[in-house]
């Protein structure tokens, strides 16, 4: 009897372990086909693409997204050192719609959330090692909160005159980061669906917020941003087919992996990239980022 009960206890066991594992399949498969079945599918073609996601750089206490500018330096000496070209996002861009090449290793730097100090602090470091960067700003703060108190390396955001400066020294390409979807505060995380929104509303409410920011930026740079990063990562799939009709050609997520970079454009919407905490010396962090 008891026997016979452990039998059927562990008959249960091993069919409820199948159906959680099947279940977790099931829920992988799904990721990998809405961000990365384009990246997976090169048959050994494409090119390994590291991405470094920077956001504060700041010469005080080192935290999760603050480095400080010895840290980037010692990062940068590290990629010269090891051979790595930085790569602008417009040079992935035209690989992957057939034109050009890419260098033997390349590497793409990106700055978040347009805090003033890139520009007063890294752009300089970005010019004495020749590398080229990313910067993605939300247009509410480079409107509202920086011209309140600018110029504060410690937390200041971009002025639109900073960022001017920045894309016009020919180092700094300007993304998107939303322009006012860069809160976690009340239902909606992000520029995420709220659960049970309806489509068709989500995809009104983040076309409007998307095109604010791109006609403005286009207003100061006369470019568009063909770069869009997901405010905390947060993806839905709605929001592809939006940010492409939008003109963005390439979407930045926080998921820490590798990129194979194909001569398919869709490769690009769902690139992922590694946090560069201050926490970690840049030997630790370049050994997550890079496998050397
Ligand atoms: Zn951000």
């Amino acid at each position: 009897m008891y026997q016979e009960r452990g039998l059927k206890r562990l008959g249960i066991t091993i069919i409820a372990d199948i159906l959680i594992f099947a279940v977790c399949g099931v829920f992988f498969a799904i990721g990998r086909l809405m961000f990365f079945s384009s990246a997976d599918n090169n048959s050994g073609a494409g090119v390994s693409l590291p991405v470094i996601m920077y956001h504060s750089i700041y010469s005080g206490s080192p935290g999760e997204y603050i480095v400080t500018p010895a840290q980037a330096e010692s990062d940068l000496i590290w990629l010269r050192d090891h051979g790595y070209t930085a790569v602008s996002a417009a040079e992935v861009i035209a690989y992957t719609e057939g034109h050009g090449e890419l260098p033997d290793k390349p590497v793409l730097i990106t700055l978040d959330d347009g805090f003033y100090n890139c520009l007063s602090d890294y752009l300089p470091l970005l010019e004495k090692y020749d590398m080229c960067a990313v910067m993605a700003v939300v247009g509410k703060y480079t409107d509202e909160l920086a011209p309140a108190d600018p110029h504060v390396p410690a937390y200041s955001y971009l002025t639109w005159n900073d960022v001017e400066e920045l894309y016009n020294s020919g180092r700094v390409e300007i993304a998107s980061h939303t322009y006012d979807m860069h809160s976690l505060k009340g239902r909606r995380r992000g520029c995420t669906m709220i659960s049970g929104e309806n489509e068709e509303d989500y995809r009104n409410v983040l076309r409007a917020d998307i095109d604010m920011l791109q006609n403005e930026v286009y207003s100061h740079i006369g470019a568009y941003p063909e770069v869009f990063a997901y405010p905390f990562g947060g993806i839905s799939r709605p929001s592809i087919s939006v940010l492409k009709s939008c003109g963005i050609k390439m979407t930045l997520t926080c998921y820490e992996k590798p990129n194979i970079i194909t001569r398919d454009p869709d490769c690009l919407y769902g690139i992922c990239r590694y946090n560069r905490s201050g926490l970690y010396s840049t030997e630790e962090f370049m050994s997550k980022l890079t496998g050397e």
